[in-house]
């Protein structure tokens, strides 16, 4: 009978080390050697808009006050669920996801930008110009994106609108595939898959997202309130690490870092760092605006909630 007990004990033990019934993130610490740091659970999908808190995780990996206890997920609704449920402490996420989470309830603030720029309109080498978008078919990784934003801009662009394309939503990673299949004429996503699709010669770029929102929001980092609110010290000290990380992030140090998340071509990381920068992550307060005026307009959302209800800056 005892015996019996053991070996039931034994295979609940190998089980839950197998990772059986775990969730869907895979969770590591940057280095993992041993430290005294209070750890906090950053929640990303291998994108190069994530690439200032991954650098971070590097640059904290024996730090004594803060750790970055990284977990890797494959979609955003998959991101979006560890976040709005507390399984993490934060992500690094499109900030119309996270404005999405905060009016419905959900407890989190915005800290930082997740980068500046870095999105471009990948067309079909067929597409001869911006006019020649009409009657096209345009992937979006979500409707809930600065994506789908700068598709609406580069229409308006062109005196079009949204009624004059077909907008499909459709995961990153199958976008490059799909263009060059004809699936689609075009898309606008997260990093690298822009890139991608340049690589594989049926892809060019349209439009990069300064040539159409001049100092443009797309991901954001964000932490939940419960988090700031039991370990604020600990907060003060990720945030500052993440900007400090940021600004470390020059096109040697994030193609690096890059090569080691992203398992992507090192040409294809090169042509993708070209077009996004790390530096001074702040969300200033007109640049919010903008946001909220064109997630407006543009019908993502009627009611994004306000820059001092949203976004924390004093740390
Ligand atoms: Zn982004």
């Amino acid at each position: 009978m005892k015996k019996q007990l053991l070996l039931t004990i034994l295979i609940g033990a190998v089980l839950t080390l197998a990772g059986c019934g775990s969730s869907n993130g895979a969770s590591a610490k940057a280095a993992g050697s041993a430290n005294a740091g209070e750890t906090v659970k950053i929640a990303y999908l291998p994108i190069t808009h994530s690439l200032a808190v991954l650098e971070e995780a590097e640059e904290l990996a024996n730090n004594e006050k803060v750790n970055v206890e990284l977990v890797k997920y494959g979609s955003w609704p998959e991101l979006l669920d560890a976040l709005n449920s507390g399984n993490v402490d934060g992500a690094s996420v499109l900030i119309e996801l996270a404005m999405k989470s905060k009016a419905e309830g959900v407890g989190i603030k915005a800290v930082a930008l997740g980068h500046k720029d870095g999105n471009v309109l990948i067309v079909s080498n067929d597409v001869k110009d911006g006019a020649d978008l009409k009657g096209k078919t345009i992937a979006i990784p979500h409707r809930q994106s600065s994506h789908n934003i700068l598709v609406n801009d580069a229409l308006a662009k062109n005196g079009l609108t949204i009624d004059d394309i077909n907008v499909v939503e459709l995961a990153p990673t199958e976008m490059p595939s799909a263009l060059v299949t004809g699936t689609i004429d075009g898309y606008c996503v997260a990093e690298p898959f822009g890139a991608v699709g340049v690589s594989t010669g049926k892809g060019k770029v349209l439009y990069t997202s300064e040539e159409l929102w001049e100092d443009s929001v797309c991901c954001a980092l964000v932490l939940t309130d419960d988090f700031i609110d039991k370990h604020a010290d600990t907060a003060k000290a990720f945030v500052e690490g993440y900007k400090t990380a940021g600004n470390n992030l020059d096109a040697e140090t994030a193609q690096t870092v890059a090569e080691k998340y992203l398992k992507q071509k090192d040409d294809v990381l090169e042509t993708s760092l070209k077009w996004i920068s790390y530096d001074d992550l702040d969300i200033t307060e007109e640049q919010y605006n903008k946001l909220t005026e064109k997630v407006k307009e543009y019908g993502l959302s009627d009611n994004p909630p306000a820059y001092a209800d949203f976004v924390k800056t004093d740390f």
